[in-house]
């Protein structure tokens, strides 16, 4: 079988800093894949190069059988690949509603009332409060939105760059269980995280990145369990 997402020798710079220096990883359909690592290793710049708002300067970016590396970021979206970017990077002036209807901006089908439904069923903060401006949300509202709009592109694979990020340790359960809700209604996710326990605990596979390569990888419970990760990321001596 080959996978979802293939990346191969991926290299990305900005201007002459290298910040990602040829990672290979692959996701395979159904599954959550994280790539761990801390401030600066190369994660959130992986992902914008994925979806197209980066263009890589080596290597190969594949989705279900078909380079995408050179395509612009709109066409990317409708093959159906998404991304929740790191920040949520909401409208704040805009109501929930309306952010969330952006999301399905690339879709022509008459199916995006029913995806609102969906969204306001996954996340029902969203519905009780759909014609609020989302700036007045807090910070776990505006990720619920940031991954609502996401979903809303009907993708195949969800993009989620730190979406624990700031959040209260009880608001981060609430994403993590909806990570794992998404994952059983058939999305396959490759999700970004600095929080490695968290996210090792429910992804099939995971990569450590760190300045820029990936230096170990394995299934979640492996890297779970590994010396050097317990070490380096969940401050385990
Ligand atoms: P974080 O969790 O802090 O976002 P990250 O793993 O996502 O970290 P990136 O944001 O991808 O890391 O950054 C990788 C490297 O690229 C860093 O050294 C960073 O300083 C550099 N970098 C990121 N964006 C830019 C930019 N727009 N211009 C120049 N260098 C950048």
């Amino acid at each position: 079988m080959t996978a979802m997402l293939e990346v191969k020798d991926l290299e990305v710079s900005y201007g002459k800093i290298k910040a990602v220096k040829k990672i290979s990883f692959s996701v395979d359909e159904g599954e959550v894949v994280t790539l761990i690592g801390t401030n600066g290793a190369g994660k959130t710049t992986t992902l914008r190069t994925i979806s197209g708002l980066l263009k890589p300067s080596g290597g190969e970016i594949t989705f279900q059988g078909k380079r995408i590396d050179a395509m612009p970021a709109h066409e990317i979206v409708m093959l159906g690949l998404a991304h929740s970017p790191e920040g949520r990077r909401i409208f704040p002036r805009l109501s929930v509603e309306e952010n969330l209807l952006l999301g399905a901006f690339a879709r022509k089908d008459r199916g995006i009332a029913d995806d609102l439904k969906a969204a306001y069923e996954l996340f029902p903060i969203l519905g009780e409060r759909s014609k609020q401006p989302a700036g007045t949300f807090s910070g776990g509202e505006q990720q619920m939105l940031a991954m609502g709009r996401a979903m809303m592109s009907r993708p195949k694979l969800l993009m989620l760059d730190e979406p624990s990020m700031g959040l209260s340790p009880l608001m981060m359960k609430k994403i993590m269980s909806t990570v794992r809700t998404l994952q059983s209604q058939g999305t396959t996710i490759l999700l970004v995280e600095q929080n490695a326990q968290a996210a090792l605990s429910l992804a099939n596979h995971g990569y450590v990145l760190e300045v820029g390569k990936i230096v170990l990888k394995g299934t979640g419970k492996e890297l779970l369990t590994s010396d050097e990760v317990r070490k380096a990321y969940l401050g385990e001596d």
